[in-house]
């Protein structure tokens, strides 16, 4: 069996936890199709959060109480930035992430493409699991506020995502290609999850990338999401906020809304909600209730068996 799972970043990494217990039990694959709209250069480095969130957990390399970043970091070469007056303040740079942006600067800087760089720097990792940035081609999120246009993570760490909001705009998706080993996946895929990401900043640009929704609703396998909003609220983060800038109701329902039923020219086959939401109907698509806090492994490896029951697969 191959499961595909398309991910942001501590959201995804969590469920992706979860995924890869189910599968070892079962002797299935996964891979994982992570956005890199949250991507960002500086200090001539490239840096890609959300790749790395998912990278650090499955490789229990995690700070386990921040969720992002590496365990035991410190924060030297942040202070001696500082000392230049050289930002951003906002963006939390630590030492030893520093080397992993290192790493694949100078790899992509030799002419190699993210997706393989990715494989290089999972080799260190061992996350047990496939993972493939949605597209090798320089793609990024930046938010259009009233000022102008800003990068989607200054607009979240900076500004806390409080900026009064006009749209997303994912930056170079047009001319963008789905990354090397992204359609094959797909079309040897048993079943697609959306992992309970934020579908308006980890799951969108992902599927703006050119070629990958329709590779996604296109192929045989069953799409089933889950919900990342539990009562009405993100479980963690603020994807309230997110939602509210595209004018999507914060409820498991607005998000089943937004994603769609496959069958009316949207994404899912089926999408799971939390017991706190029972009741929640998506046009077009069947509604099944488990448990959705991810609280541990085993927990979330219920939800994935929940979903491909609810996939037929
Ligand atoms: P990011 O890129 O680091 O923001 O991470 P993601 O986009 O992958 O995931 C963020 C989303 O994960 C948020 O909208 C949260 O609501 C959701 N989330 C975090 N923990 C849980 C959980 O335990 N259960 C569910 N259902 N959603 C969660
Ligand atoms: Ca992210």
């Amino acid at each position: 069996m191959h499961l595909v799972v398309l991910a942001g970043g501590i959201g995804g990494a969590r469920f992706l936890l979860g995924v890869r217990s189910y599968a070892r039990e079962r002797g299935a694959e996964v891979t994982a199709i992570v956005n890199v709209g949250d991507d960002l250069s500086l200090h001539g480095l490239r840096i890609c959060p959300d790749l790395d969130s998912v990278m650090y957990t499955l490789g229990d390399g995690t700070d386990p109480d921040r969720g992002w970043g590496r365990r035991d970091e410190t924060w030297t070469v942040k202070a001696e930035l500082a000392a230049y007056g050289a930002g951003p303040e906002w963006f939390g740079l630590g030492d030893r992430d520093l080397a992993t942006h290192l790493v694949r600067s100078t790899m992509l800087g030799a002419g190699h493409r993210l997706s393989a760089v990715t494989e290089a720097l999972c080799a260190r990792w061992q996350p047990g699991v496939r993972l493939l940035p949605a597209t090798d081609d320089p793609v990024e999120t930046h938010v259009v506020v009233e000022e102008g246009t800003i990068h989607f993570q200054q607009w979240w760490l900076r500004h806390r995502a409080a900026l009064p909001t006009q749209r997303f705009v994912f930056v170079g998706v047009e001319q963008a290609k789905p990354a090397a080993g992204v359609l094959d996946a797909l079309a040897a895929a048993d079943a697609v999850l959306i992992a309970p990401s934020n579908p308006v900043v980890s799951i969108a640009p992902i599927l703006a990338v050119p070629g990958l929704r329709d590779a996604v609703t296109g192929g045989p396998a069953p799409v089933v999401g889950l919900s990342p909003i539990i009562g009405g609220a993100p479980v963690r983060g603020m994807a309230d906020r997110c939602l509210a800038a595209v004018g999507v109701p914060c409820t498991a329902a607005g998000v089943g809304d937004l994603y769609g039923a496959r069958s009316r020219g949207g994404l899912l086959d089926g999408w799971l909600v939390d017991p706190a939401d029972s009741g929640t109907a998506v046009a077009g698509v069947p509604v099944r209730e488990t448990p959705l806090w991810m609280t541990d492994e085993r927990a979330t490896a219920e939800m994935v068996r929940v979903a491909l029951e609810v996939a037929g697969a």
